[in-house]
């Protein structure tokens, strides 16, 4: 007898006549003999309607995090209830757990909480008397009993940390396409499903926009050795396996293509080359809890720097508010620009380590299709590279077909 943990995502419990497909598919792995722990998102498009909910009653001033994790929490309480409700109505025997009963304690970083620890005791109870286990995802508790959520796409994470909590046997991430495809099969319609992948290749890719899984997931299961599998809760298809990487998977030079929507750039112009500068404007950001990713300053001939750094459009004004009034400290001829409207395309492969060529070919490819590059960064493993947002669809398609991933199998 296994423990399997299987995650169902906001689109495989988007409807009832979904809900009641889980709760079949749920009891058929019990009834093949297994002790099942489901963790299950919101209804599709439910966070997202949530949130419009808040910027509509706050007409548009800022939520306070506390409050907006309350509200998210619901999402994912509605869901569990119902898939208990339609596991039990056929004939089964299920109880739902919010995540702070089922043990989940996270640190006080509301919208972006960490777990800290998990007690599964309960979940451990309610398996020994041959229930089906229906966690919510995405959500958690503090100590002193606040709820908190995992930063979106987070119920992978409660997934990923509740397998490794339970030691299960099993740990399956059920979504809405086949598994992780070498590209995101709705902006390249010949990507292809790739049978394997390193944690690290995963992890590049879901925290370079793929968001077929959250990268804190993939980071949590790398860290403690999760084997899981991505595959869909539509069919009986062979997924992906994620795990630690092997000596084959470095053969293969290019992995995966990633695409960010939604970035932005803030560039701190005509401040002094001096040291400190940079280090009390990332100060700022991140007291603020943002995630800056490229940061690019340019060379000084007259000791004067420009600094420029990649976030997400959604966080543009919470450190347009936090550099201002630095800015004006500066004084001088310093000055804030900020702009969006822009993307991010990246390619990831364990074999770049062993190959080069893989930035040339890249470029030359966006060269040839007119695309031009506004910021450019690298790591062992991915070249990423900024461009205009409305010719992002368009990079992807031409940097996929460049690097042969288009015809071959992954
Ligand atoms: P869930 O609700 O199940 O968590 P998500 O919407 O978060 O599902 O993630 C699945 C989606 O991720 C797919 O529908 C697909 O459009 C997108 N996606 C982006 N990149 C990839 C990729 N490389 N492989 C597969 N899917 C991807
Ligand atoms: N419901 C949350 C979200 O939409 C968590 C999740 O789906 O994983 O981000
Ligand atoms: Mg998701």
């Amino acid at each position: 007898m296994a423990l399997i943990v299987q995650k169902y995502g906001g689109t495989s419990v988007g409807s009832p006549e979904r809900i009641r497909n889980v709760a079949a598919r749920l009891l058929a792995t019990q009834a093949e003999g297994h002790r099942v722990v489901a963790v299950v998102s919101a209804m599709g498009g439910v966070t997202n309607r949530l949130i419009e909910l808040a910027s509509e009653v706050t007409a548009g001033a800022k939520t306070t995090e506390r409050e907006m994790d309350v509200l998210l929490a619901t999402g994912e309480q509605t869901s569990i209830a119902l898939t208990a409700m339609a596991i039990n109505s056929l004939g089964g025997s299920a109880c739902s757990l919010t995540g702070a009963q089922a043990g989940i304690s996270t640190d006080g970083v509301h919208t972006k909480a960490r777990i800290a620890n998990i007690t599964p005791e309960k979940i451990h109870e309610l398996l020994d008397g041959g229930q089906i286990v229906v966690v919510a995802g995405f959500q958690g508790t503090t100590t002193d009993g606040s709820i908190t959520t995992l930063g979106r796409g987070g119920s992978d994470l409660t997934a990923i940390a509740l397998a490794g909590a339970l030691k299960a046997d099993l740990c399956q991430i059920f979504t809405d396409v086949d598994g992780v495809y070498t590209c995101d099969p709705r902006v390249v319609k010949d990507a292809k499903k790739i049978e394997e992948i390193s944690y690290d290749e995963l992890l590049e890719m879901a925290s370079s926009g793929s968001k077929v899984m959250q990268s804190r997931s993939v980071e949590f299961a790398k860290k403690f050795g999760v084997v899981f599998e991505v595959r869909s809760s539509l069919n009986n298809n062979p997924g992906t396996l994620v795990k630690e990487e092997n000596m084959s998977m470095e053969a293969v030079v290019i992995r995966g293509v990633s695409l960010e929507r939604d970035q932005a750039k803030i560039t701190i112009s005509g401040v002094s080359d001096v040291p400190g500068v940079a280090a009390k404007i990332f100060q700022r950001i991140s007291d603020a809890n943002i995630v800056v990713d490229m940061i690019v300053q340019n060379v000084s001939r007259t000791g004067i720097a420009d600094i420029s750094f990649t976030l997400t459009k959604a966080e543009l004004g919470k450190a347009k508010e936090v550099l201002e009034p630095l800015v004006s400290q500066f004084g001088g001829s310093a000055k804030l620009d900020a702009e969006d409207g822009i993307a991010k395309l990246s390619v990831v492969g364990i074999g770049m380590r062993s190959h080069s060529g893989v930035a040339s070919q890249m470029f030359q490819a966006l060269a040839e299709a007119g695309i031009n590059i506004l910021m450019i960064s690298t790591s062992e493993i991915k070249t990423a590279v900024i461009i205009a947002e409305d010719r992002i669809d368009q990079a992807a398609n031409v940097v996929h077909r460049a690097f042969g991933l288009s015809g071959a199998t992954a």
